[in-house]
């Protein structure tokens, strides 16, 4: 009997992922036609795939449905076809539908099994108390003795300063050079955009994502030569003139499974072991809290919380994102924060996790959208946008959706935090001190309008009791709320 044809999703593209047999990649043009996607997201899928297809050993094969590709590429029948499990409930499904064997999954560092021993029985899930306990299981950056490497658990002392005064950090950044695979894949995207089945959103530019295998090891080396020296003290740092900061933008290559993220924490804590200067403790931990905390934790969360989690809707969210927010119509908006953060949604699909958390969803919970609609806004509009990372990152923590079962309180900032860490206030109209009036800050009034409409949901938060002592001495709340209850259009 003939070894089994591996089946391979897009996001496993990668080693880990290739025992050496013959494989198969299915291009679903349903798949593809399901959702409104981000024109760069399209095309990193497509041309990975594609990429990957180059290989001797891996056929490609385009079909209307997975069912269709499956029937061509194995007319054996499903018996002679192996899959690794699928990292998204919908696709579990269908591959268990089809019958084909389906093996454990791989692609993280750890278990949903050591993930289920470690929560069960808990009351609060919180990324802190899980991230210690991974460290102490795997001895990553731990002594011998069972201490964290350098003393303590995190460097938030050292690290998380606000931007330096320069416009950028002048920091070496690799980028992939596109090629003719990239160029069939923007020809049958636009192909089928043609014949009216595809419709996809935001800007085709140059693609800055790694989609191979090679292109992934030169974005993690770069990364660790040029930007882990700084990664820890900018982490949560961004300037309107560099998008990249000290960032590893290697998200998309993880996600399509072309690192694994046990070889990722490797090379990072190697070099730091091999030049304590180039790669300083500080930053390492702060990456590797990333990972293998973060990461690992918000896979893990998709599972253990269950399908009906997407679903939440604690503080009773009913409004849905308006046209210029949904297409990013950046153009529209005064506000500079959003504006740039629009602005690089459209044309890149990418944005820093700050942008993400404390510009864009910051915006979202503040003005009450629907968290459904802002969860699949994040999942096609961003190029690293997977089924399985947007609800705890989207529902839990950007929306507090989930009522407080990741975060412990909403993640609600007014202009101060953003002028603290981030240069958009200086070239603003609005200014973070003001709250009410024609220069009022939107996410300043935004904060204490948010406040003030939720008091019945997050007035018992004890973390929030200096800040409803302060709304509730605030002289000007009644005109604040007349004003940001009355805005209509973008800010
Ligand atoms: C509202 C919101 C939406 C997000 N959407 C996505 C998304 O669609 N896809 C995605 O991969 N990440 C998402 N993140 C997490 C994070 O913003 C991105 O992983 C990061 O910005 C990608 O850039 P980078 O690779 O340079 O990351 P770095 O800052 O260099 O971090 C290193 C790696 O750590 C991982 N990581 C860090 N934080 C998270 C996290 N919260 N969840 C999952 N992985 C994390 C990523 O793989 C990332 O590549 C989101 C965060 C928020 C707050
Ligand atoms: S002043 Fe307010 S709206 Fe303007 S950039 Fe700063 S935080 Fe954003």
């Amino acid at each position: 009997m003939s070894p089994p044809l591996r089946w391979l999703f897009a996001d496993q593209l990668g080693p880990a992922f290739d025992d050496g047999g013959e494989m198969v990649l299915i291009v679903s043009r349903r798949a593809f036609a399901r959702r409104r996607m981000h024109r760069a997201k399209a095309l990193i899928y497509l041309s990975a795939m594609l990429h990957r297809a180059t290989h001797e050993r891996v056929r490609l094969v385009m079909a209307d449905t997975y069912r269709e590709g499956l029937a061509e590429a194995a007319p054996d029948g499903s018996g002679s076809v192996e899959v690794i499990e699928p990292t998204s409930r919908p696709a579990r499904a269908l591959v268990r539908d089809l019958g084909v064997a389906v093996l454990p999954g791989r692609g993280f560092v750890t278990s949903q099994e050591e993930f289920a021993i470690w929560a069960e029985g808990r009351s609060r899930l919180l990324l802190e108390d899980y991230y210690r306990d991974v460290r102490r299981r795997t001895g990553i950056l731990m002594t011998p003795t069972g201490e964290p490497e350098g003393g303590r658990w995190n460097f938030d002392a050292d690290n998380r300063l606000p931007p330096p005064k320069a416009p950028d950090l002048g920091l070496h950044t690799w980028f992939p050079e596109s090629d003719e695979v990239d160029a069939q894949a923007r020809e049958l995207l636009t192909r089928w955009q043609d014949q009216g089945w595809l419709t996809l959103r935001g800007v085709d530019g140059p693609r800055s994502f790694a989609v191979t295998r090679q292109e992934a090891l030169a974005a993690l080396d770069d990364f660790i030569t040029h930007r882990l020296r700084l990664f820890g003290p900018y982490e949560d740092a961004t300037l309107a003139g560099d998008w990249v900061m000290a960032l590893s933008l290697l998200s998309v290559p993880l996600n399509l499974g072309l690192l694994h993220p046990g070889e990722v924490i490797d090379a990072v804590v190697e070099a730091h072991l091999a030049d304590p200067v180039a790669a300083p403790l500080t930053g390492v931990e702060g990456f590797v809290r990333q990972v293998l905390g973060w990461r690992e934790y918000v896979w893990h969360l998709y599972w253990w919380f269950g399908p009906d989690y997407a679903t939440h809707n604690a503080l009773s969210a009913e409004v849905d994102p308006p046209a210029w927010f949904d297409e990013a119509r950046s153009d529209d908006v005064d506000a500079a924060c959003l504006r740039h953060a629009l602005a690089q949604t459209r044309d890149r699909g990418w944005s820093h996790h700050i942008v993400r958390l404390m510009v864009l969803a910051n915006w979202a919970l503040q003005r009450g959208y629907r968290p459904q609609a802002v969860n699949e806004w994040f999942v096609d509009m961003f190029v690293d946008g997977t089924a399985w990372v947007m609800p705890a990152n989207v529902i839990g923590m950007g929306l507090f959706a989930d009522g407080g079962q990741m975060a412990t309180k909403p993640y609600a900032a007014g202009g101060a935090y953003l002028n603290r860490m981030t240069d958009f206030c200086r070239d603003c109209r609005y200014s973070p001190t003001v709250r009410v009036g024609p220069t009022a800050c939107p996410f300043t009034a935004g904060y204490w309008w948010f406040l003030d409409r939720n008091e019945a949901a997050l007035a018992g938060n004890h973390r929030l009791r200096n800040p409803y002592g302060t709304m509730r001495r605030l002289t000007d709340l009644a005109a604040l709320v007349d004003q940001e209850s009355g805005r209509a259009g973008p800010p």
